[in-house]
Formats: C-alpha cells, structure tokens, sequence
C-alpha cells in the first residue's frame, strides 16, 4: 500500500475539526462525495488532477470505481486526526539526514518528535520532526492521506499547499507513506 501523506510542517497542529478541513477539500474539489466507513474517507473531487499533480504517465490512477479496471486502485482522500504526535513511517524505515549538512543519522532509539538529536556532521542539534525524513516519513496529529500514490508518482500542487497553509496559519509538507 503507497500513499501521499499531507502535514503540517508544525507536528502539534491538529484542527479544530476534521470536518471544518474536509469541507474546506471539499470547496477546493480535491475531496468529492463521502465514502461510508469509519475513518473520514472521500472520493477524489472535480479538482484532484489539478491539486494533485501525477508526474509522467500514471497509468496506475484511477480516481472512480467506473474508470477501475480489472480491481486497480481507486485514488480516494482520508483524513487522519490524533490526540497525540504520531510518527508515520515507510517500510523499510527511512534513514534520516540532518537538513542542515546532509549528513546521514543514527537512527535514533527513542522517536518522539521533540527528541534533540546531535549532528556529528555540523554540530546542530534539532527536534526529530526537523531532520530530513527524505520524504519517507512525518510526524503529526493530523494528516491528509492520499490513497494509491507511489513514492514520487505525484506531488500535491502549490495551490493545494496554499489552501491548507491558509487553514492552518502555517507551512505544510508531504511525504510517502509504503508499507
Ligand atoms: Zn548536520
């Protein structure tokens, strides 16, 4: 399972509430109509393609079940709020960098997001959330996820990062999520 995950670049950001965010995907038309089940999970909305950019051909992407062939994926949009900082992580596991020097990490034995972690390389030390993850990675408590995208397939578009700044009163990033 590939997806692409959305966070704030603040990993204690959490929104009031998940509806106030899927109504405001919804406005956007990156999230249609609502999946029954029990996580939030949306269909892909008149404005995916335009918010989500697939890089090259994708082949692989279909964003309706009439569009599936033959049992492939549906692109669909689930939200992910915690109570507490989650770290999410591919499989294999990420090795991370410092940002700063690009200096490879020791994987650190604890992995809570405010761990300061040492930089041999230049001497930084900085919280987990803020070494290089290399897109493999995120921590948060609230997460747009992207069903159905393989690492680097697509990157979301700046508008859509503008509209969940402009949510948020804060930078967002992206990662893959594989496992
Ligand atoms: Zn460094």
């Amino acid at each position: 399972m590939h997806s692409l995950y959305l966070h704030c670049q603040d990993p204690l950001w959490r929104p009031a509430s998940p509806d106030h965010v899927a109504g405001v995907l919804s406005g956007a038309g990156l999230a249609g109509a609502r999946e029954e089940g029990e996580a939030p999970l949306y269909r892909a909305g008149e404005r995916f393609r335009t918010l989500v950019m697939f890089l090259g051909c994708s082949p692989g992407v279909s964003l309706t079940a009439q569009q599936a062939a033959d049992g492939q994926p549906v692109c669909r949009i689930r939200l992910h709020d915690f109570r507490d900082v989650q770290l999410l992580e591919s499989r294999p596991v990420p090795a991370p960098r410092c940002a700063a020097c690009r200096a490879p990490q020791e994987r650190p034995t604890s992995l809570a997001y405010d761990r300061l972690q040492h930089c041999s390389g230049c001497g930084e030390s900085v919280p987990l959330y803020r070494l290089d993850w290399r897109r493999g990675a995120g921590f948060g408590r609230f997460f747009v996820e992207i069903e159905h995208v393989f690492p680097h397939e697509a990157v979301p578009a700046d508008g859509l990062m503008s509209i969940l700044e402009a949510l948020s009163g804060k930078a967002w990033d992206y990662f893959y999520l594989s496992r």
